[in-house]
């Protein structure tokens, strides 16, 4: 029997890309998982798909910025398993510019998604893991945590956000509670479709030639969640083979 056999999983950012991809694979393996994103169509369309192929799902409309929301996609997950064994913290957007071009409004979405869906995320998910003594939080950096490139600032310091917070969580946390950080090089998504300033696209567009399936981070992230209780993947970084 796997390691997630009726393992209760919150998956924002489910509803596309890395997220999907995760949330069918977990599903596959025995997990009964929770999606949560804006977009409620590709959410049904997911859940109905993954029932069809003998697994549990299902979801909640979520907007990762609203702390209220977040909890409430936390309650949906009680109520629906009676508790949180890992929460995925996935949900994010990539709109790329030089910090010149001054698109402030899209540093403040990277701000609001990135970085505070995930402190959302963490705030929705520990008190019941706390209250069990045992819990695993994945969250989703990048390649872009560890390095800045032009037109990736705000975006990079999103990611390295990400990681510094894992890690101080994990220190804090410790005991029974696990953080994983995974940490994808270009992966083939709708990520790219954040991107509305022309030079960064036409920059991206280059780096995603040799992008990889969303499948491939999905077995990273089953990897980490499918050890022993006692063992704490810290980082997991996947880049393409062919990438820089
Ligand atoms: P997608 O665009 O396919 O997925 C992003 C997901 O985030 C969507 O499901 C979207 O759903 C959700 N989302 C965006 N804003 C919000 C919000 N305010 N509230 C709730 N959900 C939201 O891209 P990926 O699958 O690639 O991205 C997943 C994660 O992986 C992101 O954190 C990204 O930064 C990271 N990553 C991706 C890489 C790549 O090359 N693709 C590389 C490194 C990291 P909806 O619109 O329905 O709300």
């Amino acid at each position: 029997m796997s390691h997630l056999s009726g393992q209760s999983v919150v998956i924002t950012g489910a509803s596309s890309g890395i997220g999907e991809a995760t949330a069918k694979l977990l599903a596959a393996k025995g997990a009964q998982v929770m999606l949560g994103a804006r977009r409620q169509e590709r959410l049904q369309d997911l859940a109905q798909a993954i029932e069809k192929d003998g697994g549990k799902a299902t979801y909640q409309t979520v907007d990762v910025t609203q702390q209220d929301q977040v909890e409430a996609l936390a309650q949906a997950a009680l109520d629906a398993y009676g508790k949180i064994d890992i929460w995925i913290n996935n949900a994010g957007l990539m709109p790329l510019s030089r910090l010149d071009k001054l698109r402030v409004e899209e540093w403040d979405k990277i701000v609001d998604v990135n970085i505070k869906g995930v402190l959302y995320g963490i705030a929705a998910a520990l008190p019941p893991m706390q209250a069990a003594n045992r819990g695993h939080i994945v969250n989703i950096s990048s390649v872009a945590g560890h390095k800045v490139f032009p037109g990736g600032a705000v975006y990079c310091a999103s990611k390295f956000a990400v990681r510094v917070i894992s890690e101080g969580l994990r220190q804090e946390i410790g005991g029974n509670i696990r953080c994983t950080i995974i940490s994808p090089g270009a992966v083939a998504t709708e990520l790219t479709d954040s991107v509305k300033d022309p030079d960064a696209s036409k920059q991206m567009d280059q780096v995603y030639d040799v992008a990889i399936k969303p499948e491939a981070i999905a077995e990273a992230i089953a990897y980490a969640v499918e050890q022993p209780d006692e063992v704490d993947i810290n980082e997991i970084m996947v880049r393409p083979t062919a990438q820089e």
